[in-house]
């Protein structure tokens, strides 16, 4: 690699000039590390004075690489498929990827989810979820345009998804008028075990459903993040909201759409996060995980009852047909990595990492600047009770020995799930260190 380190001061310069990166701004450009290669849970960076250096990757590349990189079995479906074709069109076509991924999905999908629209984000697969909720109640003469959540939550980065995401975290402020706006119930109290008789939860309860009773005519699904909220702050919250929620939503003949778009494929131990409440959603969408974070893939899998309602409609079917929707090569990595996560005993690898990154991350409540820390299967959070100096301890935790992206308040880690406990020890030491580095 010896062209690549030569140029690798031209690279940065050429990508702080001209290439956005996520919510970046072209005036004071963040200051990206380059990667080189990635293998196993390590990524290959170059430090900034241009020596090689191989991190703990605690980001799991954003909650998709769960088996890592360079998987061998995810490496021979992405080259099989590649020797008979990349990509096709969906529309009038079909193959054996898609089928076969389809088959996989709805064997593991949550009771009574038959239909699968493969789509090729984890925010279009929100958009074709959100559409199918419209045209569902649109079909049967029902005129309802709203959508019911809960505050705190991330659903994606386009419009309609935005809409729904946390109304300041969402930015719905800079957006006003452009963005539909939709109904916030209060964010619930804060743990996974916190009992439907607890005083906040009961408050929290009986102000949701007043809300709702407010808006029920108007509201054509709820939709939100079970049991963890991700990118919008990394929140856990109690099954009995679900419980409400799905409550409400059957009370008021509005559908139920639940995003495990993050949450999914195990990343909180059961394979769904809405698993631990007893009715399955009527939508689901899935995405991150999906492909191993191989390739760009999502799915939105729904009801019969749904696929056939909203099919009844004046449009005569779901209205939406991205140019690579099912393409083959993700659809072949996504089997791949199914298969993958079959074969081992993954719910047991996440229990694995989820005592880790405990054991690992308890150190961190010593810290005078650390508000709060949690664990929820194969993700561990450390909340500053500051915002977080996001490129020193960024800096710190590489020079430690592992790659995180903090944001808002929070320093948090969702790792492969193949990540050794050595590995787990260096990166949560590598996190907490960090933090004492730079917050104190
Ligand atoms: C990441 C994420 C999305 C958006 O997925 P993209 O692939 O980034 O469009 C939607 N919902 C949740 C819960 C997510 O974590």
């Amino acid at each position: 690699m010896a062209a690549m380190s030569d140029d690798h001061a031209a690279l940065l310069a050429f990508d702080r000039d001209h290439v956005w990166h996520p919510y970046s701004s072209a005036l004071t450009p963040s200051d990206p590390w380059l990667v080189e290669s990635a293998q196993g849970v390590r990524l290959r960076l170059r430090d900034r004075d241009g020596t090689a250096r191989e991190v703990i990757d605690a980001m799991s590349s954003w909650w998709c690489a769960v088996h890592g990189y360079r998987v061998p079995e995810l490496d021979a479906a992405a080259r099989d498929q590649l020797d008979r074709m990349s990509h096709v069109m969906f529309g009038g076509l079909t193959h054996e990827p898609a089928v076969a991924l389809a088959r996989r999905l709805l064997a593991q999908a949550p009771a009574g989810l038959e239909h699968v629209f493969l789509a090729d984000s984890g925010s279009v697969s929100v958009e074709v979820a959100m559409k199918a909720a419209l045209q569902f109640h649109l079909a049967a003469g029902r005129h309802r345009t709203r959508f019911f959540t809960i505050r705190g939550g991330y659903h994606g980065d386009t419009f309609s998804p935005m809409s729904v995401t946390d109304p300041v975290g969402g930015m719905h402020a800079l957006f006003r008028g452009v963005l539909p706006e939709h109904v916030f119930a209060p964010r619930p109290p804060a743990g996974l075990d916190v009992p439907p008789d607890d005083p906040a939860m009961v408050a929290w309860e009986r102000a949701t459903t007043d809300l709702y009773a407010a808006h029920a005519a108007e509201v054509a699904a709820v939709i939100v993040e079970p049991v963890l909220q991700g990118a919008g702050g990394m929140h856990v919250y109690a099954p009995h909201v679900l419980d409400v929620l799905h409550r409400l939503a059957r009370e008021h003949g509005a559908l139920v759409i639940h995003d495990e778009i993050a949450t999914g494929f195990h990343r909180t131990g059961p394979r769904w996060a809405g698993d631990r409440v007893d009715t399955p959603p009527d939508i689901l969408c899935v995405g991150k995980a999906l492909t191993g974070g191989y390739l760009t893939l999502a799915a939105m899998l729904c009801t019969r009852e749904v696929a056939e309602g909203v099919s009844r409609g004046a449009a005569g079917g779901l209205m939406h047909g991205p140019t690579f929707m099912g393409n083959p090569l993700a659809c072949a990595v996504a089997s791949a990595n199914l298969d993958l996560l079959a074969a081992r005993d993954t719910e047991a690898e996440v229990r694995r990492v989820e005592t880790g990154l405990r054991d690992g991350l308890a150190g961190a409540r010593d810290l005078a600047t650390v508000a709060d820390v949690r664990t929820l299967g194969a993700v561990g959070v450390v909340q500053l009770r500051e915002p977080v100096r996001v490129a020193e301890v960024a800096a710190a935790a590489i020079a430690r020995g592992a790659w995180v992206r903090p944001f808002r308040d929070l320093v948090y880690t969702m790792p492969p799930y193949v990540t050794s406990d050595e590995d787990l020890g260096t990166l949560t030491a590598a996190l907490v260190g960090a933090v004492a580095d730079v917050h104190g």
